[in-house]
């Protein structure tokens, strides 16, 4: 039985006053569910976070960490002190991160193992981006992003990943990725690691889609059957939205 997964990544917003009324609010309006629910402030917020929403079932999570323990990198942040304040998860290859702040497919190899290292759960994202696509390469653009930043992993430390499928095309614009389309890549990216590994952990991994999820398109998203929960931008910036989001899972 594959884990269900709901994860608001709040990126550059909130500040912490912001951050604790939205999880005062949260923590009134989520309801009840067997699947996994996450948030993801930003890095000043975390520990405040964290404190908050101690002893309720919403996890707090990092939007992003540097590959070293510690050392000069100037404004970086580590695994170490992400554990230090009770971070146990990291989302790695936002798509905003791979186009604002060049990080490519080696760079995350190095940041995946890292969390390994430490021991720490990754969300993963990845997707092509819309000229991709019209081009009919997303296939191969998805599988390559695979293969360069987690097909070096072991098979045991497959248990540490979650997926997240975002085609770029679909993050904050409003456009979805149909469910369809959500379906397909989600079955291909099964195919793909079964092929790599083996077909348990092609059906064990937990595959999330991202891309202008709303409680208007929730349900038909994740009633798709590869599909595992979602990676939730703008609307989990609203209390009612993400727990609408969530009661979909
Ligand atoms: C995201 O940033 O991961 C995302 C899916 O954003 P949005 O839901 O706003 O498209």
């Amino acid at each position: 039985m594959r884990k269900k997964i709901v994860a608001g990544n709040w990126k550059m917003n909130k500040n912490s006053s912001e951050t604790a009324d939205l999880l005062t609010q949260l923590t009134g309006t989520l309801p009840n569910t067997t699947a996994e629910v996450m948030v993801a402030p930003t890095f000043v917020n975390l520990a405040l976070a964290v404190k908050q929403m101690a002893g309720s079932s919403v996890e707090v999570v990092a939007q992003n960490m540097h590959f070293a323990q510690s050392g000069a990198y100037t404004g970086e942040i580590s695994s170490n002190m992400l554990q230090s304040i009770g971070i146990e998860t990291v989302i790695l290859g936002h798509s905003e991160r791979r186009a604002y702040f060049g990080e490519d497919d080696a760079l995350l190899a190095k940041k995946v193992d890292a969390a390994m290292d430490a021991d720490m759960r990754v969300i993963f994202c990845f997707g092509e981006e819309l000229q991709d696509r019209k081009a009919g390469d997303h296939f191969k653009v998805v599988e390559n992003q695979l293969k360069n930043g987690l097909f070096h992993l072991e098979t045991t430390q497959w248990k540490k990943i979650v997926l997240a499928y975002e085609p770029v095309w679909a993050i904050g614009t409003g456009e979805t990725a149909s469910p369809d389309q959500a379906q397909e890549m989600h079955a291909f990216i099964r195919k793909t690691i079964a092929e790599a590994y083996d077909q348990e952990t092609a059906q064990v991994v937990t595959i999330l889609y991202g891309g202008s999820v709303k409680p208007a398109n929730a349900n038909e998203i994740f009633s798709k059957p590869d599909v595992d929960g979602g990676l939730i931008g703008g609307a989990a910036l609203n209390a009612e939205d993400f727990a609408a989001i969530v009661a979909a899972i």
